[in-house]
């Protein structure tokens, strides 16, 4: 008898989704848009939603120190930040970047390092926040990974801390490569989806993101923009972070790390930041390094070296696993724009829409 067996199922549902970043709560939302009453239950390992999108408070105002733009040519972010009156602003562009070789800081025109893109007022993670408030309350349940799942009557069940959930279709909200290697699957998978979920790599999950936030935007004054590319300290490329007007000023980078090399300190990244941009750098207000690699529900550090794109949006993930009832939904498993939070918008729509078929032809 299996572990899922033994313990008795304390709740059913019609869905249960894996996962409460922004393709998991777009996907419970679209599911229950209309008239539609489809039950689900979201379950989000972490105690907030987001995921990849995380906002804190940096100097006074919510930054990103997950995902930061979305672009015009993306009609489904556009269009949800539109519909929940969700505020956005452009990326700040004007001014030349910086460029270090190693042999010191230069300064280049144009800027070539940013494009015309958008940023949330508040940050990401606030927009999940808003989408999570069109869920019935208690739709998500935080702190609660799910664990295990396996085949069952009509369906399949999820084991969590809480006890088992049985459900008619579940959703895989997550990085496929951490859900096939931290959810029991009971050896139920078809190898080939398992073979390439397996070998899917979390989007920019060995990244180290560093904010760094200042009094005021004294590169602008200067005729910079806040961008620049180095093959010298611990940042490769950054760009302008600062707050809707410049409030906060910051800047943030992207570290170009080995996979198991440790995260820079704040010595190391205030240097770089002289180097590149002058002695007005010296006194950062804060300085936030997040490193995604040691997040657990975002990726383990086995999978940290994946390097298999051509995984992203492969047929496996376009049709449901485990006899119609297992659904892939995260950003990784999109057609379009994969590893972007359109990408993750666009596999939700997927997904809710086989799911919304499947139930309407099978009504219980
Ligand atoms: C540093 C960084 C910069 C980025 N920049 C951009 C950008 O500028 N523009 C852009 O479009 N995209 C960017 N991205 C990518 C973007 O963040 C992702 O495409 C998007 O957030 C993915 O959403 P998702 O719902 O597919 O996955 P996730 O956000 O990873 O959500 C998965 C959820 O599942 C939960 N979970 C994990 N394990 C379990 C479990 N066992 N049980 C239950 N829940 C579980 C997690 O806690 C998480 O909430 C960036 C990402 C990072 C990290």
């Amino acid at each position: 008898m299996t572990d899922a067996e033994q313990t008795d199922i304390v709740e059913q549902t019609d869905v249960v989704v894996m996962g409460a970043g922004v393709s998991g709560v777009q996907t419970a939302r679209l599911l229950n848009l209309g008239d539609s009453s489809v039950n689900v239950v979201v379950l989000e390992a972490r105690d907030r939603v987001g995921g990849r999108l995380r906002s804190p408070v940096l100097s006074g105002r919510r930054l990103d120190v997950g995902a930061t733009w979305f672009w015009p040519n993306e009609r489904r972010i556009n269009a949800l930040l539109a519909e929940l009156n969700v505020g956005s602003y452009p990326q700040h562009l004007h001014g030349h970047m910086v460029f270090d070789d190693g042999s010191g800081s230069v300064r280049r025109a144009p800027n070539q390092l940013d494009v015309p893109s958008g940023r949330v007022v508040d940050g990401f993670e606030a927009l999940v926040e808003r989408m999570a408030k069109d869920l019935a309350p208690d739709t998500i349940r935080f702190d609660t990974p799910a664990t295990s799942v396996r085949s069952a009557d009509g369906g399949l069940t999820v084991t969590t801390s809480t006890g088992l959930i049985a459900a008619r279709h579940v959703v895989v909200a997550m990085p496929p490569a951490l859900a096939v290697s931290t959810i029991d699957f009971g050896g139920e998978l078809d190898e080939r989806v398992a073979s390439v979920a397996a070998q899917t790599p979390v989007w920019m999950g060995g990244t180290v993101k560093v904010v760094t936030t200042y009094e005021q935007p004294f590169w602008r004054d200067e005729g910079l923009a806040g961008s620049a590319f180095s093959y010298a300290g611990p940042m490769r490329e950054l760009h302008d972070m600062s707050g809707p007007d410049g409030e906060p000023a910051a800047i943030f980078g992207f570290c170009a790390l080995e996979p198991t090399a440790p995260a820079p300190d704040r010595e190391a990244i205030v240097e770089q930041m002289v180097t590149l941009f002058g002695p007005g750098a010296a006194e950062p207000t804060d300085v936030e390094i997040v490193d995604w690699r040691a997040e657990p529900f975002t990726v383990t550090p086995e999978l940290v070296g994946l390097t298999n794109y051509r995984t992203y949006g492969h047929d496996t993930y376009q049709q449901p696993s485990l006899n119609g009832s297992l659904h892939w939904a995260s950003t990784e498993t999109a057609i379009e724009m994969p590893g972007h939070v359109e990408g993750a918008l666009a596999a939700a729509e997927r997904v809710a829409s086989t799911i919304h078929s499947a139930l309407a032809k099978d009504p219980v």
